[in-house]
């Protein structure tokens, strides 16, 4: 969700229209405001922190730490709101302006000083968090020598602001701003071999789309450096690794250590295609867990490449931005005629976002079920032949979480053991593999000392999650009914696409520079609009 935030500083840049703001406050007096607004944020937020952190030793430390980390959250929301007022009430974009060119706006020198204040508040509130962190960190040290487990001191506040700004900004900023380049040098090479006419965006939308798709495909050789990784060396785990994927057909690079000066428990998996694909393992998560769960938590990553989630998110963003530029032009038209030329811009700017964060949520969480559901499958046909011989460790442990989540669960369906072995599938979601995956998600929580019912918006929560695949395990007819119910998300999506691609054919488009927001005529399309 933070990289969303993120995203949101940059689009709203991009996107932003000069004619929609509405400078209310004077200039000399806009700059302060807008940047002391920012300071204001870090400095209270700072203050805040290291008052926290000085009560760790207090009886109700977890009480207090837990309302000053959702005054975090909402200091986080508050960057990208206080950004738009930036752009909207403060004239920000025309400060930017007075400093440099207008054509070199949405080059990437416009893109890199136009975000900068926000991002930079964005570093700030990782000084404002940092001391609270630390004191949780040191004072997990003692648990930890209980359980006799590896200890690391907590980072430094250079590390900790390293390993931030890696994971939060470049790891989003360096492809945008690749893309942006790319654009650039698009527009610029048009314009010197006079390939551009007059009026004609064929050079721009050209260069926006050649230049995504390249960063796309080749970000995979980006993000590994950003992120700080090494192949994983060759090992027991790394053989067994390989083997599976070689079992399931799945092609990739590299196997990559993700080093995170174990401060996270994490996996992932990046690249299109097979010779830039890339499956990630943090080193805390190598550390912490048993290789079986290693293992149902990479089977879970290759569950992302098996049903080609990458590409279905981005026929879902082209749907998305199909649908905003065909309806949503449209609605733009008619909230002039209703609100008037400035509400315009920004309730539809709202509008946007919860779209696109209500069904991002949506469609993500599905694709992480899809993904677990995958893992519990591949690990069932793993079960050995004498489980509870091999690895009684797993099982005694989880059948204590698993007491729990039972008790709230429908009692399965009586099946005889004859219709059970007509209606298994060729592969599907047994106790075994539920049961590990059960247990890899809920280690994955521990390692990373999050609750096991914290929500997520992408990921819903690990017990909900863990639910689910011990739900499925108890007739495997369940596990093809999920499957069909994906089947009819996918044509869902496919139905979206082709609908939208429709609505934007068919809505008659007023001026065709409409997409690219931030054309000269765009401005005059407003005026003409509402005197229809
Ligand atoms: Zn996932």
């Amino acid at each position: 969700v933070t990289r969303i935030l993120i995203l949101i500083l940059f689009i709203l840049w991009l996107a932003w229209d000069p004619s929609q703001s509405m400078a209310a406050a004077p200039f000399w007096l806009a700059m302060p405001l807008f940047l002391g607004g920012y300071l204001l944020l870090v400095v209270s937020t700072g203050i805040w922190g290291r008052l926290t952190a000085r009560r760790v030793a207090a009886w109700n430390f977890h009480q207090t730490l837990r309302r000053f980390n959702i005054t975090m959250d909402v200091a986080r929301i508050a960057i990208p709101a206080w950004f738009g007022v930036g752009l909207y009430l403060l004239g920000w974009r025309a400060i930017v302006a007075s400093m440099m060119s207008e054509p070199l706006m949405n080059s990437v020198l416009g893109v890199i000083v136009g975000t900068l204040p926000p991002l930079a508040a964005w570093m700030g509130l990782w000084w404002s968090q940092y001391p609270t962190e630390r004191a949780l960190r040191e004072q997990s040290l003692l648990g930890m020598i209980d359980a006799n487990l590896p200890l690391h001191a907590p980072p430094s506040f250079g590390r900790y602001f390293m390993s931030n700004l890696r994971l939060q900004i470049l790891f989003l900023g360096i492809p945008l701003l690749l893309i942006v380049l790319g654009h650039d040098i698009g527009v610029l090479l048009g314009r010197t071999l006079n390939l551009q006419e007059e009026g004609s965006n064929v050079m721009e939308v050209a260069s926006w789309l050649i230049s995504a798709i390249g960063v796309f495909v080749f970000a995979p050789e980006i993000l590994r450096r950003v992120l700080h990784t090494e192949p994983l060396r060759d090992s027991p785990l790394r053989q067994r690794l390989d083997a599976l994927c070689q079992r399931t057909r799945i092609r990739y690079r590299d196997i990559l250590l993700w080093k995170t000066d174990n401060n996270m428990g994490n996996a992932a998996v990046m690249g299109f295609v097979p010779r830039l694909r890339y499956i990630l393992l943090s080193d805390l998560l190598l550390e912490r867990m048993p290789d079986e769960e290693i293992e149902a938590v990479f089977a879970h990553e290759l569950g992302h490449i098996v049903h080609r989630h990458m590409i279905w998110y981005v026929v879902f963003v082209v749907v998305l931005a199909l649908i905003n530029a065909g309806p949503g032009s449209w609605l733009a038209a008619h909230l002039t005629r209703w609100f008037g030329t400035h509400a315009q811009e920004p309730v539809l700017a709202a509008m946007m976002i919860a779209k696109f964060l209500l069904l991002f949520g949506f469609v993500s969480r599905k694709f992480e079920r899809q993904a677990d559901v995958y893992a519990a499958r591949t690990m069932q046909s793993r079960q050995p032949p004498n489980t509870a011989a091999t690895c009684p460790s797993i099982l005694a442990e989880v059948s204590a979480a698993g007491d729990v989540t039972h008790a709230n669960m429908p009692p399965a369906p009586a099946l005889s053991v004859a219709t059970v072995s007509e209606q298994v599938s060729p592969s599907f979601v047994g106790p075994y593999g539920a049961t590990l995956l059960a247990s890899a998600l809920r280690r994955v929580a521990i390692v990373n000392n999050i609750p096991i019912a914290a929500r997520s918006w992408c990921h819903g929560s690990i017990a909900t999650r863990m639910q689910y695949v011990q739900g499925l395990s108890h007739d495997p007819e369940l596990t093809s009914r999920f499957d069909y119910f994906m089947r009819w998300l996918y044509a869902g999506i496919i139905g979206a696409l082709l609908l939208s691609v429709t609505a934007f054919a068919m809505i008659p488009q007023s001026d065709p520079a409409q997409s690219s927001g931030d054309h000269p005529q765009a401005i005059q399309a407003v005026p003409s609009m509402s005197a229809n």
